[in-house]
């Protein structure tokens, strides 16, 4: 088979680690580099020019997450905007003993910041997945202890896309009267995101995720919640995130939670139909090929596929020389030798875990890059798969 060139076609199946920044969102943040390029904190109408940007995002930002705009803070991403809620929530917090409850398919930027909390002598309770990859809200409810301050369970899988029970788990917060926390950084622009209906205290969003350049994001704060700074400095953001704003990044993270959110249902049914095709071409060429999490609600761009025989690094990179790009497990996890967290907290095998890929559709895929991922996939795990001892070619009978 052909090595890619750069004068063949490149699909990217991978929007759940990066999406590229849409153009329309890069025209609005370029004045923000050299004609807007005030301080948001002078007071002088170069200044005044840039916060009326960040302002502008502000509202932008809270119209697609049913927020008030005073309820925003913008930070440098979905890590960030964990850690200052995780961590400020926690800190700010009255009681001797804390605990703190989260699920083992959290992203590594809430599980890590729970596990440094534990080192410092909090309590965690990682409440369990089911194999669809879905939380079961009494879980949350049986790890609840009268110190816990904090649950923590993420709206949507960025492996698995599964959807989670939030707003059940935000009436079990609320009962108990534990603060709550959700990441939303692989829901927000994809399926609605309601922090009312939710019921959530924070919640965390990033905007490379979105269209957006890497390092912006935000965090919802529901007006009354306590929590502390974790950064140290000015009096930005309402003193709780210090540090000069960056203007141009987060006018394009306002410009792009606009985008999403008139365009959200819509662009859903496309990506959902996309997603599903793929799904069926894959599981009727690929022969005990099956897709993880697909009974469960899921985000409409996500599908995460097992392909048993197969080593999925040795997939990716021969898919990657052929004009796909796609990941195993997370992102950011990608070239560690241990099999996903999220896929053995759903109960795989580390060997079935190795086995799996994640494609995930963005809203610049169309119906060709399908038809070319149709193409290409079965013939390059049929390779692979005749160089596992284990794998037996199934018999035309
Ligand atoms: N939370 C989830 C669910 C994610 O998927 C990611 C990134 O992959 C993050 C948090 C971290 O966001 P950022 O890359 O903006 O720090």
């Amino acid at each position: 088979m052909l090595e890619w060139h750069p004068a063949m076609k490149r699909v990217y199946f991978d929007n759940n680690a990066t999406t590229p920044v849409d153009p329309e969102v890069l025209q609005a943040m370029l004045p923000y580099f050299c004609e807007i390029y005030g301080n948001a904190s002078s007071i002088h109408s170069t200044g005044q020019k840039a916060r009326s940007g960040v302002e502008k995002a502000r509202e932008q930002v809270a119209a697609l997450l049913g927020a008030r705009a005073n309820e925003v803070t913008f930070t440098s991403g979905g890590t960030e905007s964990d850690n200052l809620a995780i961590q400020g929530i926690v800190a700010a917090a009255e009681g001797e003993k804390k605990h703190v409850i989260a699920a083992k398919i959290e992203h590594s930027a809430v599980r890590n910041t729970c596990e440094a909390l534990a080192e410092r002598g909090v309590d965690v309770t990682f409440v369990p997945s089911g194999g669809d990859g879905v939380i079961n809200p009494d879980d949350v409810r049986n790890a609840l202890r009268p110190e816990t301050v904090l649950i923590c369970i993420m709206h949507a899988n960025n492996e698995l896309g599964t959807v989670q029970p939030v707003e059940e788990i935000g009436r079990i917060a609320a009962e108990a009267d534990v603060w709550f926390h959700t990441d939303a950084v692989q829901s927000a622009g994809k399926i609605p995101v309601d922090v009312e209906k939710i019921g959530c205290d924070s919640l965390a969003i990033s905007g490379h995720k979105i269209y957006a350049p890497k390092g912006v994001g935000a965090l919802y704060l529901r007006k009354g919640t306590r929590t502390q700074p974790i950064l140290f400095g000015g009096h930005h953001e309402r003193d709780r995130r210090p540090g000069t704003e960056n203007v141009a990044g987060i006018v394009a993270l306002g410009h792009a939670c606009e985008m999403a959110r008139t365009k959200l249902e819509a662009e859903s049914e496309r990506l959902s139909a996309l997603r599903n095709r793929f799904e069926q071409g894959i599981v009727a060429a690929v022969p005990h090929a099956r897709v993880n999490g697909q009974n469960a609600p899921r985000t409409p761009n996500t599908a995460n596929i097992t392909i048993p025989f197969i080593e999925g690094e040795a997939m990716v990179i021969a898919l990657d020389l052929r004009g796909l790009s796609c990941s195993t497990g997370a992102a950011c996890s990608s070239g560690a030798v241990a099999p996903s967290p999220v896929l053995t907290a759903i109960g795989m095998q580390p060997a079935e875990a190795r086995a799996t890929l994640r494609f995930s559709l963005g809203k610049f895929t169309t119906s060709e890059d399908v038809d070319f991922a149709l193409r290409l996939i079965p013939g390059v795990a049929e390779q692979l798969r005749e160089l596992s001892p284990l794998y037996k070619k199934p018999v035309a009978v």
